[in-house]
């Protein structure tokens, strides 16, 4: 293997901030690495790290790939220390495209639900009626935001507007303490409400415990999503016998295959999410949820447009995502748009 290695750090604002526990996320930092051969092919992929969720920063990405020269070798990506999860997976993916020739197109389904993410605070109702006419019929609500009292309120209003088979999935990204995660998953009981994703922190000290113990008090399921935080935490959780959802963010995960197959051999709940990446992970996280074999939940992936520049963003958020809209993604559009 010899492949030319070029990379493209970005930070790329956001259209409209994201609003969720943790404050108002404005833009994107990443890197996109593009390998080509002598043949002239070539393969893509993106570093998106979440600097919540810990491991590698966009900076980090930028110096150890600047540090593999102007040429690819075959073992690099393996010496690559194991902090580095996102940029592995995007060196991989670039491999697998340029050398394959093409994205391996998964097996299987032709589209997949989406869920439809809905602005945090008081605005949610009538987004959600908005969502709904165009035939979502499952929506993602930011908690955790705001007062907790003034969101349980809102609580009522919103389950009001889903349609008669609609879900809700709460995200509180680990706001609550135990007293308000209880509150409200007993609030939730007799709601409409699908899942709760990570409503308490991952990382305070008995995080876990204190998830398995809210999961076994309570009917409706909870998520956990910055919980997995790599393919270590997956296979914790399974060992802990976690009977609720994994949020998957294939963009976080080195190998997400590996992981998907340990979840798939334990029958697990997996949601696919987006870690709010360019097109150009986007396609291959989405190419992952496609080649899923378990039950297909509604993708986590109703977030486009999203970005400032419309050339960075994938397909824009509709009740059913196709294979087509993935297939189609161009790459050199957002590289082109990063010069
Ligand atoms: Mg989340």
């Amino acid at each position: 293997m010899h492949h030319r290695l070029l990379f493209r750090r970005y930070r790329a604002a956001f259209r409209l901030p994201l609003v969720t526990a943790r404050g108002r996320w404005r833009e994107r930092e990443g890197l996109i690495v593009r390998l080509e051969d002598e043949r002239g092919r070539v393969g893509w992929g993106e570093a998106a790290p979440i600097p919540w969720f810990g491991g590698e920063s966009a900076g980090e990405d930028e110096r150890a790939c600047g540090g593999l020269g102007a040429s690819l070798s075959a073992s690099a990506i393996s010496e690559l220390p194991a902090k580095f999860a996102c940029l592995k997976r995007a060196l991989s993916d670039a491999v697998e495209e340029l050398e394959s020739g093409a994205l391996v197109a998964a097996p299987g389904r032709e589209s997949l639900p989406v869920a439809a993410l809905l602005p945090a605070g008081p605005g949610a109702p009538e987004a959600a009626r908005r969502r709904a006419a165009e035939g979502f019929a499952c929506f993602k609500w930011k908690v955790g935001v705001g007062d907790s009292a003034g969101e349980l309120a809102i609580l009522d209003d919103l389950c009001g507007e889903l349609p008669s088979c609609g879900r809700l999935r709460l995200d509180a990204n680990g706001a609550w303490d135990r007293r308000r995660a209880e509150k409200w998953l007993a609030r939730c009981a007799d709601r409409p409400v699908e899942y709760v994703e990570q409503p308490t922190a991952a990382d305070a000290r008995g995080a876990d415990d204190l998830l398995l113990g809210l999961a076994g008090d309570y009917p409706t399921p909870i998520g956990l999503d910055e919980s997995i935080a790599g393919s270590e935490s997956v296979e914790r959780w399974l060992a802990a016998g976690w009977k609720g959802v994994y949020v998957i963010k294939p963009s976080l995960l080195a190998d997400p295959g590996d992981s998907l197959r340990k979840l798939e051999a334990a029958g697990a709940s997996v949601v696919f999410s987006s870690a709010l990446e360019t097109a150009v992970g986007a396609r291959s996280s989405l190419r992952t949820a496609f080649a899923w074999k378990g039950p297909p939940r509604a993708l986590g992936f109703g977030v486009w447009p999203l970005f400032a520049d419309p050339r960075l963003d994938g397909p824009t958020a509709a009740p059913q995502v196709r294979r087509q809209d993935v297939e189609r993604l161009d790459p050199d559009l957002v590289w082109t748009a990063l010069s």
